[in-house]
């Protein structure tokens, strides 16, 4: 028999954008700054004879309201620029409608995959699922998968047509199906799926580590993640390296003969993995997980010197630094200057607003309230994006705060009923995304039972008819709150969450924090 040519793989990956086109204030990451780095690996790659290919472990969406207002078209049209090969179609792909994740796949040149969401009227798959590249002489397969949370955390709005299959039986059957039409020389997943170490996902849905231990071993050469937004550098088996900072040496997880690799977010780092095919034996001969003008941690306290890049500063990509200067200048324009202002911080943090009752949940829910003329109002803390600080405000401010776009809608009803909803949503623990948050409602928990409910300051009457304000995604089932939407009294209005908040700004600062505080 002949022997194989001895083959060479070059694997790129970043995961987690969450709309950082642009770079941050202290000049860090940035797409412009990535693609002359991505350009530079592709280049040396290639010269050596590498097939090369740029992945992604998806959420591209929702995080920095220049691009949320563009529905990420800058980040879709700059993964193209830069070369993408495919990506992993995230949770937070579904912050919009489908019709807007159709539109961003039209603005991609690359494939949006996922195997394992399927259309539930149809009960085909609702995206590619995978796709097939050839290059020198290696026939390589890329499975896109989508963590199964996305049914739980994800907007029921834009979701209730999909079913999120188990990602490991749809792997378990498409491999060797696969395997059999193409016979790929290497199978990659590349998955938002989220790296727990020795498969410690707690709460979470079962994880890459999970997924590559549930498969028959190899069946997967390598996992390119993202969701869990960490960098996965481990330090022994199972044992994850606290010590990576940017600079230093990352070596990627591997469990049943599966690599696991995840180059934490935001474009900070590009992965970079080469690969040895040899009598069909893969190797892995060296990885990196190279900083995009990321800063050193400060060496001590009062340390005044200027900040040190981890790495040689990367000139960004003139060229596509112009073109997202458009989009960049457009989304600021749009958000930038006063629309109000705060006396003091009004607290949302996540370490908060899924705890306890916090001042800008008051605030928020007071605004929905103004908005619809409620007499009182909740929604969940985990809807809470950021915290407000004190000073001036913006709408930029409004939209970290409120990045989904949910309307605010209202329920009228009969206080039995609403007794009943109460009993349900007032029984959320906290440190979860459904712990609830409200004004103008107070009430006891007595083993299990709801007693001494007030509603402003009223007992509640189970004969009486109240009005509660509540955002489009608790309304239509987000987090696990009973279903409104199919309600007799039920109204959607076409107004933002956001809308809302930036009119209350508007019409009542300066704002006095104390009086939203928490009682
Ligand atoms: P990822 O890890 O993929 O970035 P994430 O950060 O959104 O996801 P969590 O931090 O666990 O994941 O947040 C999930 C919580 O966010 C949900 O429990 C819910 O409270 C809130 N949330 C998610 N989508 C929406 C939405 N469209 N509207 C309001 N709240 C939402
Ligand atoms: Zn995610």
């Amino acid at each position: 028999s002949t022997q194989q040519p001895v083959q060479y793989l070059t694997v790129l990956h970043t995961n987690d954008n969450h709309g950082r086109f642009w770079h941050n204030e202290a000049g860090e990451y940035g797409m412009a700054a990535r693609k002359t780095l991505v350009e530079q690996l592709r280049n040396e790659a290639r010269a050596q004879g590498h097939a090369v290919l740029l992945l992604s472990g998806g959420d591209i969406n929702t995080g920095i309201p220049e691009s949320d207002l563009q529905q990420a078209e800058p980040d879709f049209k700059g993964m193209s620029l830069i070369g993408y090969d495919a990506m992993a179609i995230g949770n937070h792909e579904f912050d919009n409608p489908l019709s807007v994740l159709d539109k961003q796949q039209q603005w991609a040149n690359f494939p949006l995959l996922s195997a394992n969401i399927y259309d539930k009227t149809t009960t085909s798959p609702r995206f590619k699922q995978y796709s097939i590249f050839k290059q020198n002489n290696l026939t390589i397969a890329v499975i896109g998968l989508t963590t199964t949370d996305t049914a739980k955390i994800g907007n029921p709005q834009y979701i209730g047509g999909l079913d999120f299959r188990d990602p490991i039986s749809v792997t378990a059957q498409l491999v060797p199906t696969i395997k059999q039409q193409y016979n790929p020389d290497i199978t990659i997943a590349i998955t938002h799926m989220g790296h727990y170490v020795d498969a410690s996902y707690g709460i979470n849905a079962p994880g890459d580590v999970t997924l590559a231990r549930s498969l028959p071993t190899g069946m997967l050469d390598m996992v390119i993640g993202g969701h869990s937004q960490e960098p996965v550098c481990m330090a022994a088996n199972n044992k994850i390296d606290s010590r990576f900072a940017a600079g230093k040496e990352c070596l990627p997880d591997q469990q049943n003969g599966t690599w696991i690799m995840q180059a934490h977010e935001w474009g900070k780092y590009v992965g970079k993995a080469e690969f040895k095919l040899e009598n069909g034996q893969l190797s892995l001969l060296n990885y990196a997980l190279l900083p995009v003008n990321l800063h050193l941690e400060k060496q001590a306290e009062g340390d005044n010197k200027p900040p040190q890049f981890a790495n040689e500063y990367i000139q960004p990509d003139e060229e596509l630094q112009e073109f997202l200067a458009v989009y960049q200048a457009k989304g600021a324009k749009q958000i930038a200057g006063k629309i109000g202002s705060v006396d003091a911080k009004l607290e949302g943090d996540r370490n908060k607003v899924r705890y306890q009752q916090t001042n800008l949940a008051r605030v928020i829910i007071q605004a929905q309230m103004d908005s619809v003329g409620a007499d009182f109002g909740i929604i969940s803390g985990g809807g809470i994006r950021d915290s407000i600080a004190a000073g001036e405000v913006s709408y930029k401010d409004i939209l970290k705060v409120h990045p989904f776009k949910n309307r605010i809608t209202y329920i009228d009803w009969q206080g039995q009923e609403l007794f009943d909803y109460l009993t349900q949503v007032t029984a959320f623990p906290p440190d979860a995304g459904a712990y609830l948050q409200y004004h103008k409602l107070s009430f006891k928990h007595n083993q299990g039972h709801l007693e001494q409910v007030f509603i402003n300051d009223q007992p509640l009457d189970l004969t009486k008819t109240y009005r509660m304000s509540i955002n489009s995604y608790n309304a239509s089932g987000g987090d696990g709150y009973p279903v409104l939407t199919n309600k007799a009294g039920f109204v959607s209005t076409d107004n933002t969450d956001a809308n809302a908040l930036k009119r209350f700004f508007e019409n009542n600062s300066p704002v006095k924090a104390a009086d939203y505080a928490a009682k």
